[in-house]
């Protein structure tokens, strides 16, 4: 797993740990056998023995899961990771329609793999700010952000068909017109619920410039660093006229009050030039180094493909991680920005070391609305997804971690709900596997849709993760039936 603390079994009785430099090592939460699938019919021998012997089955293409999903104690993995196929198609047709120009991806295609192929081809694709995560396996599942979401919508939004092997065993072509049902469910119906997927076909657009940015600014202290999420609440309509998508990114090495926090602003403007984006920027730039304590580390503007901006050579591995989060109405931006800054001071006073906005909402996912997909409906009216991330190392003891696991339940979540409201959204793939409501603050009105479609595809309850759909029936492990 990507954050291995995925692979521990804490929760086990006694817990089954392999830590870092340790002399023994239990089996903790990794599956006993794995299939390294390379055909459908790997996929379908391994469904139909896992269902025929009652074993619990996992399914992962990256293992980059922040809820553990793609990894369960004494199971069955099925690694799609194999799947490596790109093809492009200029007319791509849903039974007799023609939806127009496409890329068939396999479910084991890493994003960074998508946006070389995509240059290739003179075609881009919404798709993740990754390198390895797997572009249509869990990402697209959960509904899928981007840069690009502002421009084109959300990835699940331009998903056209998937390839599925179902519970039964079978191989199923799923579309608008070929199970609608199952269709609707694979997109942001969650990860690992539904099926294994093969492959995904995802509109493709002709590729053009971008201008990507990053900033980086410094605020020597708690009051400084909300007095810049209040500036960047203020500006963060500046960037709609070209519907850029935006990470702003605070990090801190210590919970200190006193310490300084480090703010990454990165931002992807599609179709202009440096210097149009260096004058949308500037409003925000300008204020921010208005303010006491703040300071200017960097700015670096790069014009090019909007494949190579979004193109990234590795993500970061091998942390012990949990996060928490929850989609923030536009309305909260337009109506009360200084909230966000007031919000950022209490999470930072209680000891939150990093909080990540990501602008990936309005512009096309607001006016995708029509769309009948299971994506929650809290993204189309949400303006940022902002995600609280939580860490430990290895010396850590189970106390502590238990404690830093429920920390976002107990201590964040409170302060965050002063500008989500209460009951609002999150983004089922960056989120709290402990989240107490998780059919509606993950679904929200569709679960019980849901609910129904994965009684029809997967009755005996084969693809089970944790808050995922039908996982109410589950222990923890989705071991044992409660
Ligand atoms: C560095 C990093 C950057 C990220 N950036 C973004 C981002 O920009 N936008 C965004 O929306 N999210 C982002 N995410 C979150 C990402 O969407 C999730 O981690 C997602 O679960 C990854 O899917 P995966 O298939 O690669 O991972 P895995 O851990 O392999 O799987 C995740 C889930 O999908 C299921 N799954 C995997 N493969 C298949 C398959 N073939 N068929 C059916 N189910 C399958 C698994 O069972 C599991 O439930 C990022 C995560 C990381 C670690």
């Amino acid at each position: 797993m990507d954050q291995v603390n995925w692979e521990q079994g804490y929760d086990l009785t006694p817990p089954s740990l392999c830590l870092r430099n340790a002399t023994t090592c239990g089996q903790g939460d990794v599956p006993i056998y794995s299939v390294e699938a390379e055909t459908v019919a790997d996929i379908q021998a391994a469904v139909q023995f896992a269902s025929t012997h009652n074993l619990r089955l996992v399914v992962k293409s990256s293992g980059h899961d922040y809820l553990g999903r793609s990894t369960a104690p004494h199971s069955l993995l099925v690694h799609t990771a194999n799947f490596k196929n790109i093809s492009f198609a200029d007319a791509f047709f849903v039974g007799k329609r023609n939806v127009g120009s496409a890329v068939t991806v396999g479910s084991g295609v890493h994003v960074q793999s998508l946006y070389q192929a995509g240059k290739q081809n003179g075609k881009i694709v919404v798709s993740g700010s990754a390198a390895t995560v797997c572009a249509t396996g869990g990402y697209i599942q959960g509904a899928g952000h981007s840069a690009l979401s502002p421009t084109f919508g959300l990835a699940s939004d331009n998903a056209l068909e998937f390839n599925v092997v179902v519970a039964s065993g079978d191989l199923l072509r799923v579309n608008s017109i070929s199970h609608p049902d199952l269709f609707y469910a694979l997109r942001g119906g969650g990860s690992g619920s539904w099926g294994i997927i093969v492959s995904a076909t995802l509109r493709t657009f002709p590729t053009f410039n971008a201008t990507s940015s990053l900033i980086i600014l410094l605020a020597l202290n708690n009051a400084a660093a909300a007095s810049l999420a209040t500036v960047h609440a203020q500006h963060i309509f500046d960037m709609d006229s070209v519907r850029a998508g935006q990470y702003f990114f605070l990090f801190k090495n210590s919970t200190e009050a006193s310490a300084p926090s480090v703010l990454a602003l990165n931002s992807y403007m599609p179709n202009t030039t440096t210097a149009q984006s260096t004058a949308i920027l500037a409003p925000f730039l300008n204020a921010s180094l208005a303010l006491p304590d703040v300071q200017l580390i960097s700015q670096q503007f790069v014009d090019g493909d909007i494949n190579d901006a979004l193109f990234q050579a590795d993500d970061s591995v091998g942390e012990n991680t949990v996060l928490g989060s929850r989609l923030i109405p536009a309305g909260t931006y337009r109506d009360s920005p200084a909230k966000v800054g007031q919000v950022y001071k209490q999470l930072l006073d209680s000891g939150t070391v990093v909080i990540l906005t990501h602008l990936v909402a309005q512009g096309q996912v607001a006016e995708n609305a029509y769309i009948s997909s299971a994506v929650h409906p809290a993204w189309r009216t949400a303006k940022t997804h902002i995600v609280l991330s939580n860490s430990w190392t290895d010396s850590a003891t189970l106390g502590e971690i238990d404690a830093i696991r429920k920390q976002f339940k107990t201590q964040q979540l409170p302060i965050l709900e002063k500008i989500s409201g209460p009951n609002a959204g999150s983004y089922s793939n960056e989120a709290d596997v402990l989240e107490a409501e998780f059919k509606t603050t993950f679904f929200g009105p569709n679960y019980a849709k849901l609910s129904a479609i994965k009684r029809r595809y997967d009755p005996k309850d084969l693809f089970i993760v944790p808050a995922g759909v039908g996982s109410e029936r589950w222990d923890e492990w989705g071991l044992c039936q409660v």
